[in-house]
């Protein structure tokens, strides 16, 4: 888990909160929360959110709630209530008993409106929602004050509790702070508070016709549970002197302060809900959780450990500046994680078959492979070698160009863990002309870590096979960028133009080697020379399915190194 640093390396969030300690605001006190709508599931941009709530909580032993802000009845879901909490559990946060949700102060919310009603502080507007619009002015010009401004508090309660009776039609009044509509700030321009809308709730069923808008039910909700930093993202900087208006006119049990950072951007990637929820729709992609998608159940299907997202997540930080990350970051923040923990095993995922013709039939070798030389303590596995392997279609050319040093007609490479091989001739299919097989022999003298020091041959290359015999078919999904722009959707085109339509790449016909026999899904490994791979749930016995997390090319670093 990520611990602050030093003092200097502080963002300035975390430093806010040290002088809040040190002068004892809020009695020392640190209580932060993650407040997500469930409209959707949750995005990489929520990580963010998610490891800096959990995370300064932990830091300054606090405490930070999961609050699901479900006051909109018509897009919200239980499927989604379950997706965030399972989410943030796999990213490793904990809210232990603090679990809220803001339906649940449906009763306290609505008598708060009735005290700002009492204090002159809020009134029933009957205007319709286009009036309202039309009155409420725009950035240059002041609004106007709706004729219904000054009804008496007695008629404003009177219509108050009738709209929450179920009297009126939706739309037919909302109920709106009395503040200014001359404000420079339009949020300030009497905000609308509740508004009439006979929508079942996922959770308060029909109990309730009219629902509290965003704003005042945040802000109370904050309040109630005794937040002392609200962290939110920066298009909610406007909103803010509205929250401290609720503050200052409302006797709330606490005064919570809300601070604004910078949302995360990523390149290649788009993070509304709404957007990816068109995606799911649309069945641009498989799901919410299509390895595709930047969710964290997407990432997490790909590959993704849970500690590589936090990992990035600290290294982007937190600041008050808009900006976009390179998504290589976060491919390397996964590539390094993995490369510690990932067991290492030989897969062929485009295979052409080789006969070694000086091999006795029948004969099995089983040869020691290392699970994973970043770790000793995964020790070594058996893998077999017979008369008949695959290597990877790639390792062959017939032609071979400049360069190029791994098999050829008349060339030696080495086989992984393995000997070496020697390829003699080249079966086609007459029809197609295409290769179908290599014949080549092998020199016994040359097993790996058994060779004589005189007999040590220097080969160009080594590869990657599966032996023929024992190989376990697998179905492995390659995928690439949904998008093939930095910022799908730039300069006014339809994002969805931007897609990538090659995005997913399905190699059906697969061969791993038997150690991965009785793999489970989420279970990750490097197939060697080509990636890291997680199994996919659709793996049923007999039938092996690999999502390909990330390449073993690192353009992080690649691009660090050309800035540094
Ligand atoms: P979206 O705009 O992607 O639909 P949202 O802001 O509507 O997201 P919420 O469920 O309201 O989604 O967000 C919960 C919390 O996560 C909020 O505090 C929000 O500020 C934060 N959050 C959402 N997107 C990002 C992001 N890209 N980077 C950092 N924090 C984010
Ligand atoms: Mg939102």
């Amino acid at each position: 888990m990520s611990t602050s640093g030093t003092v200097e390396s502080l963002d300035f969030i975390r430093t806010i909160v040290t002088e809040d300690v040190r002068t004892n605001k809020h009695q020392g006190r640190v209580a932060t929360r993650f407040p997500p709508e469930p409209n959707g599931y949750l995005h990489i941009g929520h990580a963010k959110s998610i490891c800096l709530n959990f995370g300064v909580a932990l830091e300054f032993s606090g405490t930070c709630n999961l609050r699901f802000d479900d006051t909109n009845p018509t897009k919200e879901d239980v499927e989604y209530v379950d997706a965030i909490q399972e989410d943030v559990r796999w990213l490793g946060f904990d809210w232990d008993d603090r679990l809220y949700y803001a339906s649940d102060y449906f009763g306290r919310l609505y008598d708060y409106a009735v005290e700002l009603i009492k204090a002159g502080k809020a009134y029933v507007d009957s205007l319709s929602a286009d009036e309202i619009r039309e009155y409420r002015g725009t950035l240059t010009e002041p609004g106007r004050n709706s004729p219904y401004r000054d009804r008496s508090v007695e008629e404003n309660l009177d219509l108050f509790a009738r709209m929450k009776a179920g009297e009126f039609e939706d739309g037919a009044h909302v109920l709106r702070a009395r503040i200014d509509m001359a404000s420079p700030n339009i949020n300030l321009r009497d905000p609308t508070l509740y508004r009439i809308r006979r929508a079942h709730h996922h959770r308060t069923g029909d109990a309730w016709v009219i629902y509290p808008m965003y704003d005042f039910a945040h802000t109370i909700s904050d309040a109630i549970e005794g937040i002392t930093h609200s962290l939110c993202t920066l298009e909610f900087e406007d909103h803010r002197p509205l929250y401290e208006w609720f503050l200052d006119n409302l006797t709330l049990p606490s005064r919570p302060r809300q601070i604004e950072f910078a949302r995360l951007n990523l390149t290649y990637t788009l993070m509304s809900k709404r957007r990816l929820l068109r995606l799911v729709e649309d069945g641009h992609v498989r799901g919410w959780d299509d390895p595709r998608m930047p969710t964290i159940a997407g990432f997490r299907r790909r590959g993704f450990t849970p500690a590589a997202i936090r990992d990035f997540c600290e290294r982007v930080g937190v600041a008050k500046k808009e900006s976009i990350i390179d998504v290589a970051l976060l491919e390397h923040c996964a590539r390094e994680d993995l490369n510690k923990t990932s067991p290492r095993v030989m897969a062929v995922l485009k295979p052409l078959r080789v006969v070694i013709d000086n091999y006795p039939e029948g004969q099995v070798e089983e040869t020691e492979a290392i699970n994973n030389p970043e770790d000793a303590s995964a020790g070594t596995r058996m893998v077999p070698f017979s008369r008949v392997i695959y290597i990877e279609q790639e390792d062959f050319r017939e032609d071979p160009p400049k360069k190029f040093f791994r098999l050829a007609p008349g060339r030696e490479v080495r086989l992984r863990y393995g000997y070496i091989i020697k390829c003699n001739s080249v079966v086609k299919d007459p029809a197609t002309g295409e290769v179908t097989e290599l014949r080549c022999t092998y020199d016994p003298t040359t097993r790996s870590g058994h060779e004589a020091p005189q007999d040590r041959k220097r080969v160009q290359a080594t590869i990657h096979w599966v032996s023929a015999a024992h190989a376990l078919d697998a179905e492995v999904r390659v995928y690439d960028r949904l998008f093939l722009v930095e910022r799908p959707g730039e300069d006014g085109r339809e994002w969805t133009e931007d897609m990538n339509p090659r995005s997913l790449e399905i190699l059906p016909a697969c061969k791993v080697e038997p150690s991965l026999a009785s793999a489970m899904p989420e279970q990750r490994v490097q197939f060697e020379r080509l990636g890291y791979f997680a199994v996919d749930r659709d793996t049923q016995p007999g039938r092996l399915v690999f999502n390909r997390t990330v390449t073993l090319r690192d353009q992080w670093a690649k691009i660090e190194k050309s800035s540094g």
